[in-house]
């Protein structure tokens, strides 16, 4: 008999799906029949329905796509060891593909120093913290299973000290005779980097090669030295390690540093962004390049007339960005219509810089403070932000635990703790996390937990990418404001996309919002898909819709 109720239960879901999405608001008449039933006791998966998930689900295989940022060394351990590691990415391939992500932004993997593993020793080689190059392989083959295009943190604007090159530039500046100039033709690898005789250094980040009377730069940090990316001899190293890297089956790069291969020049990087765009252009058409312009708008729009695809979208994310500016100022009777402008303004602006552009947005990476800081630890802003950021158009991004509402504030450590898998540790392969890290309390539940609560964000996450998954126009679309929606909290788009348009409200307000959808100004049938903060649910009769506090309805 319990089976019995069970299966009801599931079977109403399933219908309810048909016309909104389970769980998600009361639609149509019929749909508001449908939700008299008592759904508190449904388990989440009865609540969202998710056996009628996939069938309903629209993936394209292109460039737009839901990327998810995995920091290898926090992300899953395999061996117990603590440290994160390929095969236990592996392991949790399921979990991804189940949340809707089908790209993977692995940080850098290579050989190198660091547990962050910026400062590169070996391109061609998997760290030995991470696995092996089977490992890789494996990963990979089980990626292409699922429809999940891996994209690896190629860090091409410095190499670690302990690189080959950096070795040979070194120890031949040594050997030379006080006064003897360096000859490029007796040591090629002297032109690699920015090696310059101390008496010509004048600011910058130089530090001196000791035992010499040469200095070379750091950007970053002395033990990175910056590259020479005026050098063809360099430039046909990176062109090598991407072919490497793009033959095992990589579907791009993320470019790190994009600011510093010329620090203080954005032409000469522009410069830079274009000549490897067209280089992978040229190995295969499908590549992705997405690049860390770290800087505003105005200059991410000036980046992108190099060509690249795409740059993280800096104006949205972070703790200052569109997104959660928008949320931190809800309520103030004009932050819907901003952030509207600001959608059709950032477009617009990057469109006009290269017409193929794919935005790229984000909330946070591991550079950044974690979402749960920026939304002062209260999930409805976390849930809006997540919204806010899937729906953009382009490739979002979602920095790993991110989905948990995990924490992650202060030191650089604190922002890569270990994904919060469980209370189980190792077994469930939970990691160590840096060892600088500081002890990292989170608010919200693990995985295990959340995954009880339909109200979690875990939940939430997942049905915001099931829909985005399931209409193709919210990241292909481009974005006009319906001019006809008058409250200014709500922040109202349409996105047309293949002869098709959809239209999604997000009310920016702690508040309930009651909206007229004119008819005879939008053609559409009615609401087919909504997102609640909690049990107060988004709903839709006739051409009204009552949106809650932090509510989206997705109308076509
Ligand atoms: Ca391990």
């Amino acid at each position: 008999m319990k089976n019995f109720k069970k299966i009801a239960a599931l079977f109403l879901a399933i219908v309810m799906v048909g016309s909104t999405f389970a769980g998600c608001g009361k639609g149509s008449s019929k749909k508001e029949e449908e939700t008299t039933v008592d759904k508190s006791s449904w388990t989440p998966e009865e609540y969202y329905g998710v056996d009628g998930w996939e069938a309903q689900e629209n993936v394209i295989d292109d460039n737009y796509r839901n990327y998810y940022h995995i920091f290898v060394y926090s992300f899953a351990d395999s061996d117990g060891d603590g440290v994160g590691d390929l095969n236990g990415i592996t392991s949790k391939l399921d979990y991804i593909e189940e949340m809707g992500f089908n790209g993977i932004w692995l940080s850098p993997i290579h050989q190198s120093t660091t547990y962050h593993k910026y400062d590169v020793v070996d391109y061609y080689s998997i760290d030995e913290e991470y696995g092996t190059m089977e490992d890789f392989d494996k990963f990979m083959e089980e990626c292409e299973k699922r429809g999940i295009k891996v994209i690896l943190d190629l860090v091409f604007n410095h190499t670690s000290t302990k690189h080959q090159w950096f070795k040979e530039a070194t120890e031949y500046v040594r050997s030379l005779e006080p006064g003897e100039e360096a000859n490029i033709e007796e040591c090629p690898y002297v032109d690699y980097y920015h090696i310059k005789k101390n008496e010509d250094v004048n600011g910058g980040k130089y530090y001196k090669i000791s035992g010499s009377e040469y200095s070379y730069e750091g950007q970053f940090w002395d033990q990175m030295p910056d590259l020479n990316l005026a050098s063809t001899e360099v430039r046909r190293e990176v062109e090598e390690i991407a072919k490497f890297w793009v033959d095992k089956g990589v579907g791009g790069f993320r470019l790190d540093a994009a600011k510093e291969f010329y620090t203080g020049s954005a032409e000469k990087n522009i410069e830079v962004l274009s000549w490897f765009t067209q280089y992978c252009k040229n190995l295969d058409e499908d590549l992705y390049l997405v690049a860390e312009v770290w800087d505003s708008f105005s200059v991410i729009k000036n980046y992108y007339t190099s060509g690249i695809t795409s740059i993280f979208d800096y104006a949205y994310g972070d703790s200052t960005g569109h997104i959660i500016k928008a949320i931190q100022q809800a309520g103030n009777g004009q932050t819907g219509k901003n952030l509207t402008a600001n959608f059709i303004k950032t477009q617009n602006a990057y469109l006009e810089s290269n017409p193929d552009m794919i935005n790229a947005p984000f909330l946070s990476n591991h550079d950044c403070g974690r979402i749960a800081g920026f939304a002062s630890q209260k999930p409805e802003r976390m849930k809006m932000a997540a919204a806010l950021n899937a729906f953009m158009s382009g490739s979002s991004f979602v920095y790993y635990g991110e989905e948990l509402g995990m924490s992650g504030a202060g030191k650089d450590e604190n922002k890569r703790a270990p994904m919060y898998w469980s209370d189980f540790g190792s077994m469930d392969g939970v990691c160590a996390g840096p060892s600088a890290m500081d002890e990292v309390k989170h608010k919200n539940g693990s995985l295990e937990d959340q995954k009880e609560d339909k109200y979690s964000i875990y939940w939430y996450y997942r049905n915001v990418y099931h829909i985005k998954n399931t209409y193709p126009e919210i990241a292909r679309g481009t974005v006009a404001a319906m001019d006809a929606i008058e409250d200014g909290n709500v922040c109202a788009i349409s996105k047309t996309y293949d002869g098709e348009t959809i239209y999604i409200l997000f009310n920016l307000n702690k508040e309930t919002t009651v909206v007229d959808v004119p008819k005879d100004v939008y053609n559409y049938e009615g609401l087919v898909a909504s997102l609640a903060v909690d049990e107060n649910e988004v709903s839709m009769k006739g051409e009204t819709v009552t949106l809650p506090a932090y509510g989206i309805a997705v109308i076509k």
